[in-house]
C-alpha cells in the first residue's frame, strides 16, 4: 500500500466506495489525512463498512472544511452531469482529484525519476500494460503494475527510485489527474467511446492527449488519425515523442513490417522483434502493442537487447484472442471481449482464412455490415442470441450461416464443421460483436462459458498441455 504522506493532516472527502475507494481510504488514513467517505449506493456502504471503514453521508459536511475531493473513476465529473458531491465541491472551491493523483504527488515528493509508465487509448490498454509487466519482471526488474487493471494504484508499493510502476489509465482517471508527468505516456488509439461520459468526441480525445502531453517522452500510434495530429502537436512543440506505425516504414519511432518490428533509429536494420508464429500476440493491432511495449521500455533504459525472449512467455489476456486449445488441427479461440464490430474486426483480421465464426448476442448499432471486407476469410458464420434475426438478414448471400441460439449448439457445430473442413489452418473464434448481457451477466461469463465447452471437447488438446 502507498501510504498519502503528502496529504497528512488534510481533511479529504471521497466519494464512491468501490475497489479504488476502499484503497484510497485506507492510504489516506494511513498517510495521516482525516477521511470522510460515502457512496450513494447501500450496497457499496456495507462493504465498506464490512470492510471495517467509518463512512460520513457527505451531504451533512462542511465542505469549506475540506481540502481535497477523491472521486472514482466512475462517477460523473462532467457528463452527463456533475455528480452533487462535484457541484458541492465546487461550490466550496475544493480541488477534485482521483487516486492516481495521490500516487502522482507521492511520486514527486519520495522518487520524482522513479520509472512510470501510463498508458492510455481507446482498444489495447490492458494488453500493452500487462506485457510492458511481463516482460519487465522477466528481465528481472521490480515491476508494479495496476490502475485501471488488476488492482487500484494505492494498494501497490510506493514509488522508489528503481520500481516501475506501469499504470493503466481509462480516459476518467486522466481526467482526475492534474499533475500527472509519468516518464512515458503511451497513446494507442483513439476511436469513439463513453461520449457520454465526455461530452464530444473532441473532448474525449482531448483527454486522451493529455497523457501524452504531460509525459517526458510520449509513444504515439500514427496510424490513427486523431493520435497522428495529437503527434503533430507534440513535435511543434519540441516534445519529446516517439511515433510507432504498423502500417509505414518510418524515419523515426518503430514500424512492423512482415511479420517484424524495427527500430527506425538505425536506418532500419535492426530488427528489435520477431512476432511471426507467436499465437499469444496474434494480429496486427498486437504489433501495435508490442511496439509500444519496446518504445516505452527503451525510454525508461531499457533497450531491446536486455528483454531477450519474454514476448513468447508472455500468457495473453483472458477474452482478448484466447487460444484456449487445440482438436484435430482445429485451433479455439475465445474474443469474448469483441463486444462491438469494431473489436470483432480486429478478432477477424487475426486469421487470414478458415474462420468458423461464433456470433451474435445483443448487438450494437450497425451490426455486422461493416465486417465485410472480412467476409471472405469466413467459412461460415454461428449465430447465438437475440441478434440471430438481424445478422442472418445481414450474412444472407455474403456467408454461409447456420442459426445455433446457444453458444452450446454453436461450439458443437463449428467444432464439427471445422474439423472436416479442408482448410489449412482452421479456427473457431468466438467474437460476438455484440454485448452479452441477453445470455450473460458479462463478456467474462460468456468466455467463461466458451472455454467451459471448448475444454470439455472429447481428445482436446489444451494450450500448455505437454502432451
Ligand atoms: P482495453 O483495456 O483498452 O479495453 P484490451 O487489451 O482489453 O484493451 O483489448 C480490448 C479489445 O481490443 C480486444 O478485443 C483486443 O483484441 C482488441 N485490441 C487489443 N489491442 C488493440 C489495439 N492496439 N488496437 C485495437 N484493438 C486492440
Amino acid at each position: 500500500m502507498i501510504p498519502a504522506t503528502t496529504f497528512a493532516g488534510r481533511r479529504i472527502a471521497i466519494f464512491g466506495m468501490g475497489r479504488s475507494g476502499i484503497s484510497t481510504f485506507r492510504s489516506l488514513a494511513a498517510g495521516g489525512a482525516t477521511v470522510f467517505a460515502w457512496d450513494d449506493g447501500e450496497s457499496s456502504r456495507s462493504a465498506a463498512e464490512a470492510d471495517g471503514l467509518a463512512l460520513t453521508d457527505l451531504s451533512g459536511i462542511d465542505w469549506q472544511t475540506i481540502d481535497s475531493l477523491v472521486l472514482a473513476p466512475g462517477v460523473p465529473l462532467t457528463h452527463p452531469q456533475p455528480h452533487w458531491t462535484v457541484n458541492r465541491a465546487r461550490e466550496a472551491g475544493v480541488e477534485i482529484i482521483g487516486d492516481i493523483e495521490i500516487f502522482a504527488r507521492e511520486r514527486a515528493a519520495l522518487a520524482p525519476h522513479a520509472p512510470f509508465i501510463a498508458i492510455t487509448g481507446t482498444n489495447g490498454k490492458s494488453t500493452t500494460t500487462a506485457l510492458i509487466a511481463h516482460v519487465l519482471r522477466a528481465s528481472g526488474r521490480d515491476v508494479q503494475m495496476g490502475g485501471n487493471i488488476g488492482v487500484p494504484i494505492l494498494s501497490l508499493e510506493p514509488p522508489a527510485q528503481s520500481r516501475f510502476h506501469v499504470i493503466e489509465m481509462s480516459s476518467y482517471q486522466i481526467d482526475l489527474t492534474p499533475t500527472l508527468n509519468p516518464s512515458v505516456g503511451i497513446l494507442l488509439n483513439v476511436s469513439a467511446d463513453h461520449i457520454d461520459r465526455h461530452g464530444t468526441f473532441e473532448n474525449y480525445a482531448a483527454i486522451k492527449a493529455r497523457l501524452a502531453e504531460c509525459a517526458d517522452t510520449a509513444v504515439v500510434s500514427v496510424d490513427d488519425a486523431t493520435v497522428a495530429a495529437i503527434a503533430r502537436d507534440l513535435i511543434a512543440n519540441h516534445q519529446n515523442a516517439v511515433p510507432l506505425s504498423v502500417q509505414s516504414k518510418l524515419v523515426e519511432g518503430y514500424y512492423f513490417e512482415a511479420g517484424r518490428i524495427y527500430n527506425a533509429r538505425d536506418g532500419g536494420r535492426g530488427v528489435v522483434a520477431y512476432l511471426e508464429g507467436l499465437s499469444n500476440l496474434r494480429g496486427i493491432h498486437n504489433a501495435q502493442n508490442v511496439m509500444a511495449t519496446y518504445a516505452a521500455l527503451d525510454a525508461v533504459g531499457v533497450p531491446a537487447p536486455e528483454l531477450g525472449d519474454a514476448l513468447k512467455s508472455f500468457p495473453g489476456l483472458a477474452h482478448r484472442l484466447e487460444e484456449i486449445g487445440s482438436r484435430k488441427g482445429v485451433v479455439f479461440v475465445n474474443d469474448s471481449k469483441a463486444t462491438n464490430a469494431e473489436s470483432a474486426s480486429v478478432a477477424l483480421a487475426s486469421f487470414d482464412r478458415d474462420i468458423f465464426w461464433i456470433c451474435g448476442g445483443r448487438a450494437k448499432d450497425g451490426g455486422v455490415s461493416s465486417l465485410s471486407t472480412y467476409f471472405p476469410r469466413i467459412s461460415r458464420a454461428y449465430l447465438i442470441g437475440e441478434s440471430e434475426d438481424d445478422f442472418a438478414m445481414q450474412l444472407d448471400g455474403h456467408v454461409d450461416f447456420a442459426r445455433c441460439g446457444t453458444l452450446e449448439i454453436a461450439v458443437a457445430a463449428a467444432a464439427r464443421d471445422a474439423a472436416a473442413s479442408r482448410g489449412s489452418e482452421p479456427v473457431v473464434l468466438l467474437a460476438p460483436a455484440c454485448a452479452s448481457f441477453d445470455q450473460y451477466v458479462s463478456f467474462e461469463k460468456r468466455g467463461d462459458h466458451f472455454r467451459d465447452i471448448v475444454t470439455a471437447l472429447p481428445d482436446i488438446e489444451l494450450r500448455g498441455d505437454s502432451a
